[in-house]
C-alpha cells in the first residue's frame, strides 16, 4: 500500500515529551517531513532502550533542524518560554502537547497527591500548552494548529488508572472547547487517542503491552500493541492542510479497541 508524503518544510513544530515513545516518533516524523522541531521535555535522553541518541540529534543527523528545550510542561511559565523560543524560527506553527505520565493504582488507593501529579503534567500541560501556542499564533496573526495526545481511556472505563483516565477526559474537553473558541481565529485543535503502545511510560509497560493479544475463540481488537511509529501519521495528518476542515476531533488510533 502507498503512503502519504507530507511536507512541513516551512513549519516550526514543538513536541512536548519528544524524547521518548510516541513523542519521539512524532518528532522524528515531523523532522523527516522537513519541519524545524523543538523537543520540549524534562530530559533529553530517551527512555527508549533502542535509542542511541537524543531526538534532536537524530533529526539533525538525518539532515533536519531540531533543538532540545528542557521544559517541565506542568509549569505554564516553562511552556511559555519554549513557545517564545520558537519565535527564533518564525514562531510555532504546530504544537503537539504529548508529554504524559502514568501510574497504575486501584481507584480506592489513589491519593490526592498522585491525582495532582498526573493532572499537573497531562491535563494542565495540555491546557496551557494549547493556550500558550494559540495566544502566540493569534498575536503573530499566523494561525496554526494544536494536536493533543489523549488516550483510549478518554472514552472508556479503566481498571487501575482512573486518575490517569480523568486527565485524558480533561484533554477531550480541552480539545473541544479550545477548538470552538479558536475557530474564529483560524486555529485548529485536535487530538489523537492511542490504544496500547509499546513505550516505557511506566517501567515494564512496553513488555506488558507487547503481550496484548486478542487471540481466542472470538478474537477481539486490539490484536497487539502499536509501535510508536504507527501513531505518527495521525499527528501529521491532523497538523497538515489536508485536515483544514477538521477541528475539535479526536482520532482514535487504537487497533480497533473502541469497537470491541
Ligand atoms: P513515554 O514515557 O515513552 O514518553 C513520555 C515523554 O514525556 C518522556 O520523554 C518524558 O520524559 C516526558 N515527560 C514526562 N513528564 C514530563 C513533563 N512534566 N514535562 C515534559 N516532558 C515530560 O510515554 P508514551 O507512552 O510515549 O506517552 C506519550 C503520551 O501518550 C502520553 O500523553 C501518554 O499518556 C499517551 N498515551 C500512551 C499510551 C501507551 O500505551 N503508551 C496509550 C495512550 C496514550
Amino acid at each position: 500500500m502507498g503512503s502519504l508524503n507530507p511536507d512541513f518544510g516551512d513549519d516550526t513544530v514543538i513536541v512536548t515529551g519528544g524524547s521518548s515513545g510516541i513523542g519521539r516518533a512524532v518528532a522524528l516524523a515531523f523532522g523527516e517531513a522537513g519541519a524545524t522541531v523543538i523537543n520540549a521535555d524534562v530530559r533529553a535522553d530517551s527512555k527508549n532502550p533502542d535509542a542511541d541518541r537524543p531526538t534532536h540529534e537524530a533529526i539533525r543527523e538525518g539532515g533536519g533542524d531540531a533543538e532540545f528545550a528542557e521544559t517541565d510542561v506542568s509549569d505554564p511559565a516553562e511552556i511559555e518560554s519554549v513557545v517564545e523560543a520558537a519565535r527564533e524560527y518564525g514562531g510555532v506553527d504546530v504544537m503537539v502537547n504529548n508529554a504524559g505520565v502514568y501510574t497504575k493504582r486501584r481507584f480506592l488507593d489513589v491519593t490526592p497527591e498522585e491525582f495532582e501529579e498526573v493532572h499537573a503534567v497531562n491535563a494542565r500541560g495540555a491546557f496551557f500548552g494549547t493556550q500558550a501556542a494559540a495566544r502566540d499564533m493569534v498575536d503573530r496573526g499566523e494561525p496554526g494548529c494544536v494536536v493533543n495526545t489523549s488516550s483510549d481511556t478518554e472514552g472508556r472505563a479503566s481498571w487501575d488508572h482512573s486518575h490517569y483516565a480523568a486527565t485524558k477526559g480533561a484533554i477531550r474537553a480541552i480539545t473541544r472547547s479550545a477548538a470552538l473558541e479558536l475557530a474564529p481565529e483560524g486555529v485548529r485543535v485536535n487530538a489523537v487517542a492511542p490504544g496500547p503502545v509499546a513505550t516505557e511510560i511506566r517501567e515494564g509497560w512496553s513488555e506488558e503491552a507487547s503481550e496484548i493479544s486478542g487471540e481466542g475463540e472470538t478474537p477481539t481488537p486490539p490484536l497487539r500493541a502499536a509501535s510508536p511509529d504507527e501513531l505518527a501519521g495521525a499527528y501529521l495528518y491532523l497538523a497538515s492542510d489536508d485536515a483544514s476542515y477538521v477541528t475539535g476531533e479526536t482520532a482514535w488510533v487504537d487497533g480497533g479497541g473502541r469497537i470491541a
